[in-house]
C-alpha cells in the first residue's frame, strides 16, 4: 500500500518558553505501525495531541488520512481513534456498557451499539470480563478496554499514547497483541513509546524523536544495522588484554577498550558488517590468545537510543 495515512512537514509548537516540537516531519504509509520513540519530554504527546486536533500547531503543516489538521479537525475526528496512557473508561460500569455508551454517542442505534460491543469485546478476548464493573478490571484488561473504546467506529488510523506504560509484563503482552490484531486488520497505527523492545516488537518502521525533532527514522533492523555489533572478548590473563585488543582492531569501526579488571577487550564492529565468530576465534588463537569468552551482542534499539540521543544537559 503506498497510500499516506500521516504526514507531518515542519510542525512546530511551544508553550511559553519551551519547544516542545521544533519542526517535526514524519510520514507514515496507510496500514502500517510507526513506533514514535523518544525520552520524557520529547514531544511525542504534543505530536499526538496536534494530529487528533487537541491542540493547535505554530508552524508547519499535518494531515491525517488526507485531512488538514487545522482546515479539516472534524474529518480528522472522524477518521482516528486516540487511546492512551490513562485509560478514559468509566469504572462504575461494565465493560460492554462503556463500550455500548460510545456508540450511542457516536449514533450508532441501540442494537448497533450492542452489537459493536459484542463485537470487539469477543475479538480483544474481553468478553469473559465484559459484565463486570471495570473497577474489578486489572490494568491491562482496563487499558485494552480503553483501547477498544477507540474502535467502536472503526477508524482508518489510531493514535496510541504510551499504551503501555506502567503495565506489568503480561499486561503489556496483552497490549502488544491487541495491536497486532489491529495492524493484521489494516489499521494504520502511530504509537508513541520509551520502550524500545515496544517499538522493536510491534513497529514496521521507527522514528526516533528528540528535543522535537526527529533524529533518525527507519525499519527497527535498519537502526540496530547502523549501529554495528559489541564484540566482548574476555582473556585468561591480564598480560593478554594487549594482544587481544590488536586483534579486535581488524574487526572494529573505532578503537578496542581494554577493562582490565574484568581482563576484558570491548569494540564495536563498523556499522553494516557482521562478524563471523569462528573467524575471530580463530585469529585470537593464532595471535596466541587464550580466550575464557568471546560474546557477540547484536545492538537493542536501547544501543540506537543511547548512541542517538543527545546526554542530559547538552545544549539543544
Ligand atoms: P512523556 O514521555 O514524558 O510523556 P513526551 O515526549 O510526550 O514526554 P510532551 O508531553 O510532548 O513530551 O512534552 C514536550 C515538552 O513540552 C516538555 O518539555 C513539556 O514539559 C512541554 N509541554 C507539554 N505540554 C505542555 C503544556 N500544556 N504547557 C507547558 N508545557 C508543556
Amino acid at each position: 500500500m503506498t497510500e499516506t495515512a500521516i504526514a507531518v512537514e515542519g510542525l512546530r509548537k511551544s508553550f511559553g518558553a519551551t519547544d516542545a516540537l521544533r519542526g517535526l516531519d514524519l510520514t507514515v504509509p496507510a496500514g502500517t505501525v510507526c513506533g514514535l520513540l523518544g525520552p520524557n519530554g520529547a514531544g511525542k504527546t504534543t505530536a499526538v495531541r496536534v494530529l487528533a486536533t487537541l491542540a493547535l500547531p505554530d508552524a508547519g503543516s499535518a494531515r491525517v488520512n488526507g485531512y488538514d489538521v487545522v482546515r479539516r479537525p472534524a474529518q480528522v475526528r472522524r477518521s482516528i481513534g486516540l487511546a492512551g496512557q490513562y485509560a478514559a473508561v468509566d469504572e462504575g460500569i461494565t465493560g460492554r456498557d462503556n463500550l455500548h455508551l460510545v456508540g450511542r454517542f457516536h449514533g450508532l442505534g441501540v442494537r448497533g451499539a450492542r452489537r459493536r460491543a459484542g463485537e470487539l469485546l469477543e475479538r480483544f478476548d474481553l468478553d469473559e470480563v465484559a459484565d463486570r464493573l471495570v473497577r474489578t478490571y486489572s490494568g491491562g484488561q482496563r487499558r485494552r478496554l480503553d483501547l477498544v473504546a477507540s474502535l467502536v467506529t472503526a477508524p482508518p488510523v489510531l493514535f496510541l499514547d504510551e499504551p503501555t506504560t506502567g503495565l506489568d509484563p503480561r499486561s503489556r503482552q496483552e497490549i502488544w497483541d491487541a495491536v497486532r490484531e489491529l495492524a493484521a486488520g489494516g489499521a494504520t497505527v502511530l504509537l508513541t513509546t520509551q520502550y524500545l523492545d515496544e517499538a522493536d516488537r510491534l513497529a514496521d518502521a521507527v522514528a526516533v524523536i528528540d528535543r522535537g525533532v526527529v533524529i533518525e527514522s527507519g525499519t527497527p533492523a535498519r537502526l540496530k544495522a547502523a549501529i554495528g555489533t559489541r564484540i566482548e572478548v574476555t582473556v585468561a590473563e591480564a598480560a593478554q588484554l594487549g594482544a587481544a585488543a590488536a586483534v579486535l582492531a581488524h574487526f572494529a569501526a573505532g578503537e578496542p577498550v581494554a577493562e582490565p579488571v574484568e581482563r576484558r577487550v570491548v569494540v564495536t564492529s563498523a556499522a553494516g558488517r557482521s562478524v563471523a565468530l569462528p573467524q575471530l576465534v580463530r585469529e585470537l588463537d593464532s595471535a596466541g590468545v587464550a580466550a575464557q569468552d568471546v560474546a557477540l551482542r547484536t545492538p537493542s534499539l536501547d544501543d540506537v537510543f543511547l548512541a542517538l540521543t543527545a546526554p542530559p544537559g547538552r545544549a539543544a
